[in-house]
């Protein structure tokens, strides 16, 4: 879908000249931005600008594939929550909601077990605010994880939020370590090695890696889930990361752009594509032991979802519309299979203290 542009009163103004001129004004005046910059406004500005969901869209995601993936999150809160004694007072928070969709489909599935939380959704588009609303009008929204009550548990997910983060990039060029930042060359955006000295940035066991080697973090998402333990600990409850990343660490860029369903450069038409990068669970776990709180996951999509009893519940749908049954199925499939969005993408839960060991995760905690 082409961005519209008209995006209404609480949107972007109207001197919106595209960003791509925003930022060869600003690298032409103070000089090279960072990739993390980079990232960052080009995504504020991608959201900000237009609903990307769907076939017609830039991208799918899970929740919008079908209603049974938001629904197999509801059951596994709604099953937390009843284990840990039906708190009366209790938040469901979901970052970066998308359209709202998953929202919609877990708090419906909750429901039917007597979990009815208080919703709050951050999400930093006015825009998606505004299609959220249409599908949650019970929410009230947030930027972030500050305005949310201190006072009761929080049920925290995050789909295909954190990869949406921006990530800082780091390269060994010939003379050291360099911050990786983005120039323009008169016809085209393109990163290359920064000024700035950046050695003392690098482990030492990575220290003397090949010319051109990328060590890529992603401060936001740390910060982030740092928060997110903190509050855990404090006021308990269990928060749920799905994404697509890896649980080991490695080295190179994952930066990637999608527009139309189609890989893009990352570098060309800032604003226009949807920029991620994949999630490091590796330092997720890190943070969790750092916060104090239980990490269970890193485990395949596919089998989270599996061991949940999606197949019975895609059993289920199909049965009482025969119609849908091969529709049903090919969702299915999209969700689960390892081709498919099943072993790429994971499954990470945080657990406050005292709050119960969560399905599909099995029995030990990592
Ligand atoms: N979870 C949804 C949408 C994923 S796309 C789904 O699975 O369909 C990423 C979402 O995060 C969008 O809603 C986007 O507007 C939001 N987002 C991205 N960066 C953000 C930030 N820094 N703060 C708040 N929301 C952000």
């Amino acid at each position: 879908m082409e961005p519209s542009g008209d995006s209404g009163p609480q949107g972007i103004e109207p001197e919106d000249l595209g960003l791509e001129a925003v930022f060869r004004r600003l690298i032409g005046a103070t000089g090279p931005i960072s990739v993390a910059h980079y990232m960052a406004e080009a995504n504020a500005h991608y959201y900000g600008r237009a609903d990307p969901f769907g076939a017609a869209g830039d991208f799918i995601t899970a929740p919008e594939i079908s209603q049974m993936f938001g629904e197999m999150i509801g059951l596994w809160l709604a099953d937390q929550w009843q284990r840990a004694g039906k708190p009366a007072l209790s938040h469901y928070v979901e970052f970066g909601p998308g359209r709202g969709t998953l929202a919609s489909d877990a708090l419906r599935a909750g429901e039917r077990f007597g979990f009815r939380p208080q919703v709050h959704l951050i999400e930093g588009s006015s825009r998606l605010r505004q299609v959220q609303h249409a599908l949650v009008p019970q929410a009230t929204w947030h930027d972030g994880l500050d305005s949310v009550p201190r006072e009761g548990p929080l049920l925290i997910v995050a789909n295909e939020f954190l990869d949406a983060l921006p990530v800082r990039q780091i390269v060994r060029a010939e003379q050291g370590w360099r911050e990786r930042v983005v120039v323009h060359n008169g016809e085209r955006f393109l990163p290359v090695a920064g000024a700035r000295p950046m050695d003392t940035a690098v482990p030492s066991a990575l220290a003397d890696g090949p010319v051109g080697t990328i060590l890529e973090s992603c401060p936001a998402a740390s910060g982030m889930a740092y928060e997110i333990a903190v509050r855990l600990k404090a006021q308990g409850g269990v928060a749920l990361f799905i994404d697509y990343g890896y649980s080991t660490p490695q080295t190179g860029s994952t930066l990637q752009a999608v527009r139309a369903h189609q890989k893009v450069d990352p570098f060309a038409d800032p604003g226009l594509a949807d920029l991620t990068a994949l999630v490091d669970f590796a330092q997720l776990k890190q943070i969790a032991l750092a916060g104090d709180v239980d990490c269970l996951g890193p485990v395949g999509q596919g089998a989270w979802l599996m061991a949940l009893g999606i197949g019975a519940r895609a059993a289920a749908l199909a049965k009482s519309d025969p119609a849908q049954a091969q529709a049903l199925m090919t969702a299915l499939d999209r969700l689960v299979s390892p081709e498919q969005m099943g072993t790429l993408f994971k499954v990470m839960a945080y657990r406050g203290p005292g709050w119960p060991q969560g399905e599909g995760f099995g029995e030990a905690n990592v």
